[in-house]
């Protein structure tokens, strides 16, 4: 049975604002599920009630397969680390972390061990006399995060905890909340509109759009994956490339190129016939000249991108404009034109009205 059940739950605002729309999910016990999406796509608000914060207007909560809608925060036995970490200024680390368990009146010695052992957790062993103001960013980030997890609850929520570091706290701070979910192995459910984070933390990704769950799959499902354009878009840096044509005998046409879409729909491709299509193909899923059993296409550089272990080239044909993700040592002259190959598996297809992926576009499926 699974721990989490969320059963076609809906919020709509007292405004009348229907923020979320029939979101299903079982979780399991211990898994690390993150939602993901833009800002605004409501994502807070279904974490939100999960905590029992907001209520649910319609579907069900479960816990353990008993309905928990009515459950409040504290029985559900949920813990929050918020974006903006709130500790209390005048009191040390060591206070901050146990400040939940002071509350609840559990004995010293209790205390004093558990905050030990999750200091110890966090790496916070050596500041537990510090004030929050003597600590940076992250290690505030980390006192909050202890905060949470001194708590023995059954869920940890977090919505966008590192959202107020800098770009390499945050990148330090992913890594421990990882290795935390390791070594407590508490059901996490984590909010970002940040897909890196979603691919390097999840077990499991809940990709979301106005309101509305697009896509629940592993890291390695979305990107190979993707049910539709919004989804083929967000998962992966840069995003996928994605061309726009109609098709005329099977055929779609930009710039010099017309790429025969029988090589991966046959038949199928009929029922595209003078229908739009969106063509799609990742940055790094290409390579530089002619290859076979892919499609050839030529394009104009427009500016090149040194990364150091990869550079972005920047093209057009004129019409389209697409990312490559090359070799540095292959790296194309700017106003240069150049040839590539995107191997007919590594492209998708989807139809240009619903945004859905036509057919089964891909040979790999799962690891
Ligand atoms: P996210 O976390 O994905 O950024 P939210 O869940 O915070 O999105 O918000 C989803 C939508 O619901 C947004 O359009 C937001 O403006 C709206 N919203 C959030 N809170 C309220 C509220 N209390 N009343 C009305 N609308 C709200």
């Amino acid at each position: 049975m699974a721990y989490l059940t969320l059963k076609d739950i809906n919020k709509i605002y007292p405004n009348g604002y229907h923020a979320v729309h029939n979101f299903n999910l079982e979780i399991d016990k211990g898994e690390f599920i993150v939602f993901v999406g833009p800002s605004g796509c409501g994502k807070s608000t279904t974490l939100r009630m999960i905590a029992g914060l907001e209520d649910i207007s319609n579907g069900e909560f479960l816990i353990n397969g008993s309905r928990a809608n009515e459950l409040g925060p504290r029985e559900r036995e949920v813990a929050m680390v918020f974006q903006s970490y709130a500790l209390y200024p005048q009191m040390t680390v060591f206070d901050n972390i146990a400040f939940g368990l002071t509350l609840q009146g559990v004995d010293e010695e209790v205390i004093e061990e558990k905050v030990k052992k999750t200091a110890a957790i966090l790496g916070l062993t050596d500041y537990l006399d510090r004030l929050p103001r003597a600590l940076s960013g992250g290690q505030r980030q980390r006192v909050a995060i202890g905060r949470a997890i001194i708590r023995k609850v059954g869920v940890f929520l977090m919505d966008e905890p590192l959202s107020n570091l800098d770009a390499k706290q945050r990148v330090t701070m992913r890594s421990e909340i990882a290795q935390i979910h390791r070594e407590t192995g508490a059901t996490t459910i984590y909010v970002t509109h940040d897909q890196t984070e979603a691919m390097t933390l999840a077990d499991r990704i809940v990709v979301m759009k106005d309101g509305y769950v697009q896509q629940i799959g592993t890291p390695y499902e979305l990107y190979h994956n993707p049910v539709n354009v919004f989804v083929a878009g967000f998962i992966g840096e840069p995003p996928m490339n994605f061309i726009r044509g109609t098709v005329k005998g099977g055929k779609i046409s930009f710039g010099a190129n017309t790429l025969d879409l029988t090589h991966k729909l046959g038949n199928k491709m009929r029922d595209y016939e003078g229908k739009e299509i969106v063509f799609g193909f990742r940055p790094e899923a290409i390579e530089l000249g002619k290859r076979d059993n892919a499609y050839v296409v030529s394009a104009d550089v427009e500016l090149t991108e040194m990364l150091g272990d990869n550079t972005n080239v920047y093209i057009t044909t004129q019409e389209e404009k697409a990312i490559l993700k090359v070799d540095p040592h292959d790296t194309p002259e700017i106003d240069s034109a150049i040839v590539f190959s995107i191997p007919y598996a590594d492209v998708y297809l989807f139809d240009g009205e619903t945004e859905q992926v036509i057919g089964k576009v891909l040979e790999k499926t799962t690891k």
